[in-house]
């Protein structure tokens, strides 16, 4: 199975974004997909692009957007594996309530958000996951707002599935996404993705130096969601690995299964031409 179509991207060479996509591709490959079994949903960014350069259905949404799509999407065909995907910028600020929504409404979707810490495609302003001091055209004088931790706020909000991931750990972020896909609800994988370009702070170097993981920290349990958060406010956010799986919780779909039992996609829609006549009478 082939993910990789003709597009060529044009992200900066070193962008980590082209590992999202590597990662994307290998995984959906790695559960047994095939390219129309997938649909990709992106918002606007630099990220945003990725629907674009994978091999599966794909639809290129407007800013903060791409989970109320992918959220149509899947319920529109349950049968497709959906991945929602964009930037720190189109999920968790202009796009952070269809976030918010979306984890309680333990949908299932996979959103993974290439986190930069800065708006790449706009040429470089402060992101709300810039950290306080962050200088950029936008701060100036560094940022006074502290950045917004995800992770917890994604805990707090009834998170079944809640994973974070670097660039730079191909592997690891493969077999992640694959665990986001194969959940039965709503997986947020937050994916440290370096813009080479504008953030000279939140470099590959950086990250490698700061980030914690999870599989060094002994006893860690991700089935426990109070040492999750225990251990996101111990290292500040910066830890990788799966923080947290709740594999009880049923998903949006099983309990929506007695509403809608099959994909929309597959119903049988047809009707007898006076029931049909009937409803367009309404609009005549
Ligand atoms: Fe990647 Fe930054 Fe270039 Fe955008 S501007 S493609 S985020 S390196």
């Amino acid at each position: 199975k082939d993910f990789r179509n003709s597009v060529k991207p044009n992200w900066c060479p070193g962008c980590g974004d082209f590992s999202v996509q590597a990662s994307i591709q290998r995984a959906a490959a790695n559960v047994g997909l095939e390219p129309d079994d997938l649909a990709v949903i992106s918002g606007i960014g630099c990220s945003g692009r990725i629907s674009g350069y994978i091999k599966s259905y794909g639809f290129h949404g407007i800013h903060g957007r791409a989970l109320p799509i992918a959220q149509g999407v899947k319920m529109a065909n349950r049968d497709l594996t959906v991945i929602a995907s964009g930037g720190d910028g189109d999920g968790f600020a202009i796009g952070m309530g269809h976030t918010v929504h979306a984890i309680r409404r333990n949908i299932d979707v996979t959103y993974i958000v290439m986190d930069n810490q800065i708006y790449g495609l706009t040429k470089g302003q402060t992101s709300p996951r810039s950290s306080t001091g962050f200088k950029t055209k936008s701060t100036p004088e560094g940022s006074i707002e502290p950045a917004i931790n995800v992770m917890e706020l994604a805990l707090t909000a009834g998170a079944t599935f809640v994973a974070q991931s670097f660039s730079s750990d191909l592997k690891e972020l493969t077999s992640i996404i694959e665990q986001g896909i194969q959940h039965k609800g709503f997986s947020l994988i937050n994916v440290f993705s370096p813009c080479v370009t504008y953030n000279k702070i939140n470099t590959y170097d950086w990250f490698k130096e700061h980030l914690t993981s999870l599989g060094t920290i002994e006893g860690y349990d991700p089935s426990n969601r109070v040492q999750a958060m225990q251990t996101l406010m111990e290292h500040d956010g910066l830890v990788k690995g799966i923080i947290y799986q709740d594999t009880q919780k049923p998903s949006y779909q099983e309990l929506a299964h007695g509403y809608s039992k099959d994909a929309l996609s597959q119903a049988d829609l047809k009707m007898d031409e006076d029931t049909f006549s009937e409803l367009v009478s309404e609009f005549m």
